[in-house]
């Protein structure tokens, strides 16, 4: 089994060709992180516009690199949901058209449930069931895996997800965006001292394992406000030294309290995913936000003291990647699950299946009544 997988459901523009043991044969990704630092937030049709004059190139890479032709794929799996549909419809439409030309059946992919399952391959003992941390730009989700395609849901976020805390943090700090904000605000949190502002850990009254950060981003803000940073428009490389160092400890200590704030869930969320499935022996952790160095040691503290083993895919696998959208569809598709070849000539406006909003898995509502 050799699968092409394709992924374009938010800023990247990534294709990959896995093996049926776990080869990764080759993996392209096109990111639009220019474009980011430029308008400050991914623009639909922006993005979308940016899949369409990459997607083809990106996805005869891959198959380049892999030293393989369409015609030698079992399958082509593409991400079709959640994300934003402008953005997927392009992915989806490139799947189809190869696997309409070649007569390949199509493997729809939860793109959550791909940084889940990434784990899987980079850990060939990682069995089910196991809970699962994913943590990202739009997502922040506890999940009990329990088998494939058999997810329960023990936490979300009501608000922001943590990638985005990140995102907004860095560009309020003015740091370079280029280099994406996440491992731009973990490179300057280093340098700060994560003592020197005490953020209040959110959501600590709730005994549940939900997340939030719309209010850790407002305390920042009040915090960059109060010692006058000229944000946003004062880039960091021309800053003077105190004002430097004032914002490496906005920096660490905002990554101190976001990092808490996952510590306190996922502690609660192994004693809840214990009750409901005894055997868990490991936390995946990923999703972009899995790839910062801090985040992997904190929560390696805490799955230690429960007794756990954590598994975190190598930083390349935990953002956007279309290695985790073929590993995924290499599970499906050995289970039997997957679409027939679409027509050879399917019509451009063809009424794909796309789903922009669409939940990993129910809601564990016993862990709700627990928590009142
Ligand atoms: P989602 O998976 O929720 O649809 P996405 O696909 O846009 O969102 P990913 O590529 O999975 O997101 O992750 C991107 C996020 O990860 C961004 O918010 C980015 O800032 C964050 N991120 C990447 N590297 C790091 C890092 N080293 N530290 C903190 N955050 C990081
Ligand atoms: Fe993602």
């Amino acid at each position: 089994v050799v699968i092409l997988g394709i992924e374009t459901s938010c800023d990247d523009t990534a294709a990959a060709v896995v093996r049926g043991n776990g080869e990764i044969l080759s993996q392209v990704v096109s990111s639009q992180a220019d474009l980011l630092a430029r308008y400050g937030g991914v623009a639909p049709k922006m993005a979308e516009e940016a899949h369409l004059l990459a997607i083809d190139k990106v996805v005869q890479q891959a198959l380049d690199n892999a030293n393989l032709t369409a015609h030698d794929l079992s399958a082509v799996a593409v991400t079709i949901g959640p994300g934003l549909s402008l953005c997927l419809r392009v992915g989806v439409c490139k799947a189809r058209r190869i696997a309409g030309m070649h007569s390949l059946p199509i493997v729809g992919i939860h793109h959550m449930e791909a940084h889940a399952l990434v784990a899987r391959l980079t850990e060939k003992d990682l069995h089910f069931p196991f809970l699962a941390l994913l943590i990202s730009g739009g997502h922040n989700l506890l999940i009990l895996a329990r088998d494939l395609g058999h997810y329960v849901q023990l936490g979300t976020t009501i608000d922001d997800a943590i990638g985005e805390a990140y995102d907004k943090t860095a560009r309020w700090l003015g740091l370079d965006m280029k280099k994406g904000g996440g491992p731009a605000l973990e490179e300057l949190a280093r340098q700060g001292d994560a003592d020197s502002i005490k953020f209040s850990i959110p959501m600590r009254q709730h005994k549940d394992c939900n997340f939030s950060y719309a209010g850790l981003k407002t305390q920042v803000r009040l915090a960059i406000e109060s010692r006058k940073i000229c944000i946003e428009n004062t880039p960091i490389s021309s800053a003077n030294p105190d004002d430097r160092s004032s914002r490496a400890d906005i920096a660490a200590s905002f990554q101190r309290v976001a990092v808490l704030h996952l510590e306190d869930r996922c502690e609660r969320a192994i004693e809840w995913a214990l009750k409901i499935e005894p055997s868990i022996k490991c936390l995946v952790v990923s999703g972009g936000v899995a790839s910062n160095q801090y985040v992997r040691k904190r929560l390696n503290h805490v799955v230690n003291n429960s007794g756990l083993r954590l598994v975190c895919p190598p930083p390349s696998l935990c953002t956007d990647n279309g290695v985790m959208v073929a590993w995924t569809g290499i599970e499906h598709f050995l289970v039997g699950r997957f679409d027939p070849p679409p027509l050879a000539n399917e019509p451009e406006d063809y009424l794909v299946d796309l789903r922009p909003r669409w939940p990993l898995g129910e809601e564990y509502s016993q862990g709700r009544s627990e928590a009142r």
